[in-house]
């Protein structure tokens, strides 16, 4: 169901979403899927678990009706922080890597990434969390390249390539563009920025132009967990949702699979942070869509390679078990995979119930879980000309 008006050239482009057969039928998302197979073929997982609880927004709510970002842009205090973070790309300590490059003269790091936003792909995702992704989609904006190299890395089309953009032109005011398009045009539940922390600080910078257009959509942060605690301080009160990856226990499995050599300490530290900003409620608007709060996702690899029970141990002791949980199930190999024996292969669904029994054993209650193994189309496709999570029957 793309429309052809919103298609433009690609790795510039924003698609409506096109609702997948079944889900146009039943008007329900793979999650909802997942949570009626479950229900009814998986009588080990208890039906509190897949979500109970959720507080609703009201007029009560201590979440306004609008967002706290817009206050921070009306006090001047948004754009002080936009020119705090953007000092810092002359010697980059955006995140965690501290290259030292200057992104100001578009020298580049570890990210290969220049001083202006690149955008890879926007779309209005239907494919996320339930109250991620709402009736009308998330407004999804995924930036090209990525601070982590992973080996197994489902948009490493985008992540991965950054020759590929490197002669792309951009600007604040493009990305400002793609939101308020987002979310007048397309109508999405959120705006939705995909691996953005290499480019926190051009994220705020447009901002500071989407606001007085009109931008008042809630701000998804997307984020595989490896930022500076630094940059996330500059980030609250500005982005409403956090959807952090954890993706390793082990430094030893991150650089081997990633490149991170320090990333269970680098991404422990941001979840902290996180959840200081935002706490474990998740509050929900009167669609169902989430407003402010923090849903941790993780990825079972196989083998055991993401360290998954001893991530969510450290999650329930050291920050809460009253967070809100995604645990997924849709590892396939894709990239380099193969390069690593365990990784050529999808996770058993008895290893991924292990993960989930695990959680509920820790006292976890808010979770999300998905069948076990995402099908084929549920894979995203850059080099298509439309929506990247279109099927190809569609
Ligand atoms: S944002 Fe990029 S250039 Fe800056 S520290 Fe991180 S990886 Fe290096």
């Amino acid at each position: 169901m793309t429309k052809d008006a919103d298609v433009v050239p690609k790795c510039n482009s924003v698609h409506d979403d096109g609702l997948y057969a079944a889900e146009r039928k039943t008007g329900m998302t793979r999650y909802h899927l997942v949570r009626c197979e479950l229900l009814v073929g998986y009588a080990w997982i208890e039906a509190r678990l897949i979500m109970v609880g959720m507080p609703s927004l009201d007029d009560a709510s201590p979440v306004g009706k609008q967002p706290s970002y817009v206050r921070l842009y009306q006090t001047g205090e948004l754009k002080r922080r936009a020119s705090v973070l953007l000092e810092r790309l002359a010697r980059c300590d955006v995140c965690p890597r501290n290259c030292g490059v200057d992104r100001t003269k578009d020298e580049l790091g570890f990210c290969r990434s220049p001083r202006r936003p690149l955008i890879a792909s926007a779309c209005a995702h239907r494919g996320e969390e339930p109250p991620i992704s709402g009736r009308r989609g998330s407004g999804t904006i995924f930036f090209a390249n990525c601070n982590l190299r992973c080996i197994f890395c489902q948009n490493h089309e985008i992540s991965q390539c950054p020759e590929l953009f490197a002669r792309q032109a951009g600007g604040p005011e493009q990305l400002a563009e793609v939101m308020l398009r987002l979310q007048d045009d397309l109508r999405c539940h959120n705006i939705n920025f995909v691996s953005p922390s290499h480019f926190a600080p051009q994220v705020l910078e447009a901002l500071c132009l989407a606001i007085p257009g009109g931008l008042r959509l809630p701000l998804v942060y997307n984020t595989n967990s490896y930022d500076s605690v630094a940059t996330l301080k500059l980030l609250d009160g500005v982005i409403d949702v956090y959807l952090p990856d954890i993706k390793y226990c082990s430094d030893r499995a991150a650089l081997q699979l990633s490149g991170a050599g320090d990333y269970v300490r680098a991404s422990r530290e941001a979840i902290a942070e996180m959840y200081r900003q935002v706490g474990a409620e998740l509050v929900l608007d009167e669609e169902g869509s989430v407003r402010r709060g923090l849903i941790l996702r993780h990825l079972v690899l196989p083998g055991g390679l993401a360290g998954s029970e001893d991530s969510l141990r450290w999650l329930a002791t050291e920050v809460s078990n009253q967070l809100t949980l995604s645990i997924m199930s849709q590892y396939y190999p894709s990239h380099r995979a193969s390069e690593v024996p365990l990784l050529s292969r999808r996770v058993t669904w008895q290893e991924y119930g292990n993960v989930v029994r695990t959680a509920h054993e820790l006292g976890f209650e808010h979770l999300w879980a998905q069948e076990s193994g995402a099908p084929a189309h549920y894979r995203p496709d850059f080099s298509r000309d439309s929506h990247p999570f279109e099927r190809q029957d569609n």
